[in-house]
């Protein structure tokens, strides 16, 4: 399956037409008030698409994890509220996302007009994808939208069982992650080098088994590099390290593909996991009794840099060093600069390394940044996401 072949809301006509879009306004909440608005404001552009084009537009959502209770601090009321104000017009509520409320609210509703449906996860029907519940959602309007990237990896009724009783298509959020994301692992322009770093071999093993067999060239950095280097016979001391991935990482660095893996020659290394630690740089071999790695070294940084520089595309997920104290971002922080610099076309995917390179200022010189942190990683594992299978092809 190509992810190209989806049909977008471009492709159809929403004229008149009742439209319902899964969103992800799961955004952060921090007594009771919007924390951070980005994921409502990147959902703006489908919206007004719809509104535009004659449609009247259904928004539903999941917000935090009621697990399947009515609870009402994960109410989307104050969401409904902040999109009112941002779209400047009146947004109708209903506060059950079903049942005679939600039907009422639906038939009541005019092309021009948005209605947004309670958090779905009130209902345990929501994340079992239950086909009654989906039926329920489904018989609210004529079309379905899924333009919610972050939980595309999820087969809930709301992502992929509703797909089953309307004509489904993908909004513009979806469609700029599958260009995105696409581009650099569908037929890349090559080299295609990717960087992997961050915390957990154990989360990221599927990830490295895809990009190992696509790339030119594998980076591996962070704390996951110290499981590959306490392969390589390397005593890593202190450092973060998985002893149950040890044997995997032998395996996978005894194969053909594993030619393409680079790993850090030198780490900087501290006494204790601090902002304020003792701190100084190794080789790789070196690492004094008792102290553990915290960020990439110099020589490992030039390696890495060397290595984006002739790159025509770059992944990159996972910071290479503990980014958050400021003593041991020189690794993280130059990463993204190198990638920045570059010609190439590049994808930054992951939470962690997203903050990172929002934190460097330089958010806006690479080519996607990727805004579901699970969902990119099962792109990147090659996985086939259950939300956007389910879309209609073209
Ligand atoms: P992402 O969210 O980008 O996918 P991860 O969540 O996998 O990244 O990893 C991010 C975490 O990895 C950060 O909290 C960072 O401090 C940690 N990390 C990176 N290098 C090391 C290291 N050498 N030792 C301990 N933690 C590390
Ligand atoms: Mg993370």
């Amino acid at each position: 399956m190509s992810y190209f072949d989806k049909k977008t809301i471009c492709d159809i006509d929403v004229k008149g037409k009742k439209v319902i879009v899964r969103v992800d306004f799961n955004v952060p909440l921090k007594d009771g008030a919007i924390d951070d608005d980005t994921r409502i404001v990147a959902a703006l552009p489908t919206i007004k698409y719809l509104l535009d084009h004659g449609a009247a537009v259904i928004l539903m959502s999941h917000l935090g994890r009621p697990k399947g209770e009515r609870k009402p601090e994960f109410s989307l009321e104050p969401v409904a509220q902040h999109l009112s104000e941002l779209l400047d017009m009146e947004i109708a509520f209903s506060e059950d996302c079903v049942g005679p409320a939600a039907k009422e609210a639906a038939d009541k509703l005019q092309p021009g007009q948005v209605l947004m449906l309670e958090n779905l996860r009130f209902y345990k029907e929501e994340e079992k994808n239950d086909p009654a519940f989906a039926k329920e959602l489904a018989d609210l309007a004529d079309i379905y939208v899924n333009d919610a990237f972050g939980t595309a990896h999820r087969a809930h009724a709301s992502t992929a069982g509703i797909a089953a009783y309307l004509p489904a298509v993908s909004g513009f959020l979806i469609e700029k992650e599958l260009k995105g994301l696409g581009a650099a692992i569908n037929n890349p322009k090559r080299p295609l080098v990717a960087i992997i770093g961050g915390a957990k071999v154990s989360d990221k093993i599927p990830v490295i088994e895809n990009l190992v067999q696509k790339v030119d060239k594998l980076l591996i950095g962070g704390g996951m590099a110290n499981t590959f280097l306490t392969a390589k016979g390397c005593d890593m001391q202190a450092s973060l390290m998985e002893p149950d991935r040890i044997q995997w990482a032998a395996e996978l660095l005894k194969t053909e593909a594993a030619k393409k893996i680079l790993l850090p020659l030198d780490v900087v290394v501290a006494e204790k996991f601090a902002p304020d630690a003792a701190h100084q740089t190794v080789d790789v071999d070196k690492v004094p009794e008792g102290w553990m790695t915290m960020d990439a070294g110099p020589k490992t940084r030039a390696l890495f840099a060397d290595a984006v520089k002739d790159a025509a595309t770059v992944v990159w997920n996972g910071p290479l060093g503990v980014f958050e104290m400021e003593a041991f971002a020189h690794g993280t922080n130059e990463m993204a600069q190198a990638i920045a610099a570059s010609d190439a076309f590049s994808v930054i995917g992951g939470g962690d390394s997203v903050s990172a390179i929002k934190k460097a200022g330089l958010a806006d010189q690479v080519g996607h940044i990727s805004t579901g942190g699970g969902a990119s990683l099962e792109f990147l594992e090659g996985k086939i996401l259950p939300g956007i299978d389910a879309l209609n092809d073209k």
